[in-house]
């Protein structure tokens, strides 16, 4: 069990941002408002996220840590349907086949925390109010051809930062704050109100961003696309401002990609990439998120369909009069 864990650790690990972003799945999961991540080594050393969520009690941590112990879906049928970000019960069990895997937990109702060391198996009680930290120490200690293939801690600190960056898009109800070697490096406060998404915007991708695109906001059927889309100008040589998102989840998708990028077709000439924040919205029964172990890739249950909505959204933000 112990190297089929570690097996499924590859396909769900690659780097340090690999593991900030299966742990933040899990802290949004749990209903977390201010999440708090803590590095080391640019996250090779040291994984701390810290959460203010529902916590887990003593008697599920140590299940928690089992292969597909996943307490979020029952049945098949839920799985069409899913609305968390994480349902296959992989991420802690991969991680602590991988790593030193600590849980320092409270649920509600609990007179104390409990933390269970991942290698032992030993629980204990702790100290800490209601909600979770995983702690994920020397990764890949294990699986040595891995660690040599990590890059400086500078560039996986880069990777890590950029895997709150998508999640803190999504949900600017969330606060973040992100530690590294025990310095502030980024904070983005938990927004309210009408504009909170924009806000959240101006405070991940910049005040420029903001204001150099223009919002979308497009209904077609059963499919909703709203967000930013960059003006023309804010172009860039690189396509590494294009955040896209299939019902709250960050996603690689061609097909969203495609339908944004011939939105822009007659505005952006050579290589030039366009800039923007689109999140798809749509019946979950239409989505297929289980195609891929780290749900970053999706499938349509009609691609045309999204690939028009999308195309539309863009088009008609593109073509409104500027304020
Ligand atoms: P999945 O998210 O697919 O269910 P994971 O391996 O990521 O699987 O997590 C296993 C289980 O551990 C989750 O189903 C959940 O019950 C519990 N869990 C993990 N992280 C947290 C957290 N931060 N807060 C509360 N429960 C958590
Ligand atoms: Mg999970």
């Amino acid at each position: 069990d112990e190297l089929i864990s570690q097996i499924a650790a590859g396909e769900v690990v690659e780097r340090p941002a690999s593991v900030v972003r299966e742990l933040l799945d899990n802290a949004l999961d749990a209903g977390a408002t201010q999440i708090t991540l803590r590095l080391s080594a640019g996250g090779v050393r040291l994984i701390s996220l810290e959460d203010d969520g529902d916590g887990i009690v003593p008697e599920q941590m140590a299940t928690a840590l089992k292969r597909h112990a996943t307490s979020k879906i029952a049945s098949l049928a839920e799985l069409e349907a899913v609305g968390t970000m994480g349902f296959r019960g992989e991420a802690l069990a991969a991680i602590n086949s991988i790593a030193e895997l600590a849980l320092l937990s409270r649920a509600a109702g609990q007179s104390n925390a409990w933390m269970l060391d991942g290698r032992t198996g030993e629980l204990k009680p702790a100290a800490r109010a209601g909600g979770t930290t995983v702690e994920v120490k020397e990764l890949f200690f294990s699986v040595p051809a891995r660690r040599k293939f990590l890059k400086t801690d500078a560039t996986e600190l880069a990777h890590c930062i950029e895997a709150v960056r998508r999640h803190a898009l999504a949900r600017p109800d969330v606060g973040f704050a992100i530690w590294h070697e025990g310095k502030l490096v980024e904070q983005w406060r938990r927004q309210s109100g009408e504009d909170a998404r924009d806000r959240r915007v101006a405070d991940v991708l910049g005040e420029d961003f903001l204001a150099n695109s223009i919002a979308v906001d497009h209904r077609a059927g059963a499919v909703r696309v709203t967000g930013r889309a960059g003006l023309p100008d804010a172009a860039r040589s690189r396509a590494d401002q294009q955040f896209a998102y299939v019902n709250g989840r960050f996603v690689r998708d061609k097909v969203i990609v495609h339908a944004a990028r011939s939105a822009y077709e007659d505005v952006l000439h050579g290589h030039r990439q366009p800039v923007y924040v689109l999140f798809v919205e749509l019946d979950p029964a239409r989505v297929d998120v289980n195609v891929h172990p780290t749900k970053i890739e999706v499938r349509f249950r009609d691609g045309r369909e999204v690939h028009q909505a999308v195309r539309h959204a863009v088009d008609q933000a593109l073509a409104a009069p500027r304020a």
